[in-house]
């Protein structure tokens, strides 16, 4: 955690005191380190260096237009998985040819909208959805370069919710049923199919599924060749995990390293798709204590965050570790407490039976590795607002995504003048 450590008894994020956010920007509140996100971009720019290869940020982990303008400016692509993500990073100054469209389900509008765009690459997970963009292009004039993303039948060993490369997911097509959508899509004079794609799932902490889904990808591709289909691009996903629970991840190098094998032994360019990895270490969420109640069998910190802020603890059954912004007196004893925030489910908790150090009403918590699949889940249920999101550089801190008016969240309905 190393954006975030205390400094004169505060935890700080790079030069800012996060209690001072707090107290200025309110709570509760998301707080990106840029330099953070920059170090592991870099990682991979590093590990990637002088190779054939391009990093298109998978942005639906994080994607606050700031966040983005900064990766963009690092040289880095875009993975998106709709319109408003498309728009999102064109908005954030990405160049349209370093734009990836993923997903399972694409309409016809947002295929007409990405091709008048002008992105690089579709990845297109059905042979109803090769024969809709082929339609959509051929009506357009233009010429669509497409992946073909597999489902290599891998299991990641991740979260059921977050594995997506086994027969029975919903993603990609069977390796069995792969080259015949080759064959269809190759026949459409307005498809141009350059790619074979796959994402196995997320928060993966451990190389060997990698290593099998490369493995069946490169054959694939050279099957392809063989049937007289050039395949020029492997696109090997994301999902590379980081450490909620104190375990160590893959180094990014040695993923690396087995994706620039498999690319240079398919002979082809290599794309990656990193979103967790690039951000979720280099956020926090801060939320302040309202209450300690003491139960006959428990203790329950309430907070002024909730599930509706955070939803990964209660949808993954996540682990966030959670920290206090006051630096614990040396010596001062933890004890088991759940986190909890104020929404009238049950699932409304950030953790249960965690070991806390004493706090009171007014502490800051942070909630840390939730700069990934944070902000972006949010709602506004139970009519709270969404929290703001704020980037830090240095000594500088700037309010990237403001707290929402009340007036902004009862504003957007209508109410039908017949009522
Ligand atoms: C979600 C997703 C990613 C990024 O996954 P992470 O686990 O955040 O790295 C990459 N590619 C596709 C197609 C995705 O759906």
């Amino acid at each position: 955690m190393n954006d975030f450590v205390y400094k004169n008894g505060r935890l700080h994020a790079e030069g800012v005191d996060l209690a001072t956010i707090a107290e200025k920007v309110g709570t509760p509140v998301y707080v990106y380190s840029s330099s953070g996100i920059e170090r592991r971009y870099r990682e991979y720019a590093d590990a990637l260096a002088g190779t054939d290869s391009m990093v298109c940020y998978a942005m639906k982990a994080n994607d606050n237009q700031a966040v983005l303008s900064l990766l963009q400016k690092l040289g880095a692509g875009a993975d998106t998985v709709s319109e408003g993500e498309i728009r999102r990073a064109l908005a954030a100054g990405f160049d349209p040819k370093k734009i990836v469209y993923s997903g399972v389900g694409k309409s016809a509008e947002e295929m007409a909208f990405a091709l008048s765009a002008g992105i690089g690459e579709f990845n297109v997970e059905s042979d109803h959805e090769v024969d809709l963009l082929a339609d959509v292009a051929r009506q357009m004039g233009k010429r669509a370069k497409i992946a073909v993303r597999i489902n290599p039948d891998v299991d990641p060993k991740t979260h059921a919710k977050i594995t997506t490369g086994r027969k029975g997911n919903k993603f990609g097509i069977d390796l069995d049923q792969a080259m015949d959508v080759f064959k269809r899509a190759a026949k459409h004079g307005s498809l141009e199919p350059v790619g074979v794609a796959s994402h196995i799932g997320s928060q993966i902490t451990n190389l060997e599924p990698y290593r099998a889904a490369f493995a069946r990808m490169v054959d694939l591709v050279k099957a392809l060749r063989v049937e007289g289909i050039p395949i020029s691009v492997l696109d090997v996903g994301g999902g590379l995990g980081v450490g909620y629970t104190g375990e160590e991840p893959p180094k990014v190098a040695d993923y690396a390293k087995i994706a620039l094998d498999a690319a240079k032994d398919a002979g082809c360019k290599l794309v990656l798709e990193p979103g967790r990895r690039l951000v979720a270490e280099s956020g926090v969420f801060l939320t302040k204590v309202l209450f300690v109640k003491e139960g006959s069998a428990k203790t329950f910190v309430i907070v002024d965050g909730a599930m509706n802020d955070l939803i990964r603890p209660t949808l993954y059954e996540a682990h966030h570790p959670i920290v206090t912004v006051a630096e614990p007196k040396p010596g001062a004893k933890a004890r088991p407490v759940d986190v909890v925030g104020p929404i009238c489910e049950s699932g409304d908790f950030f953790a249960k039976d965690r070991d806390l150090t004493p706090v009171g009403a007014g502490d800051i918590l942070a909630i840390t590795h939730a700069g990934a699949y944070g902000a972006v889940m949010a709602s506004s249920y139970n009519a709270r607002r969404l929290a703001p999101e704020v980037l830090v550089r240095g000594h500088q801190f700037a309010v990237v995504r403001p707290r929402p008016s009340f007036e902004d969240l009862i504003g957007r309905d209508r109410v039908p003048d017949w009522l």
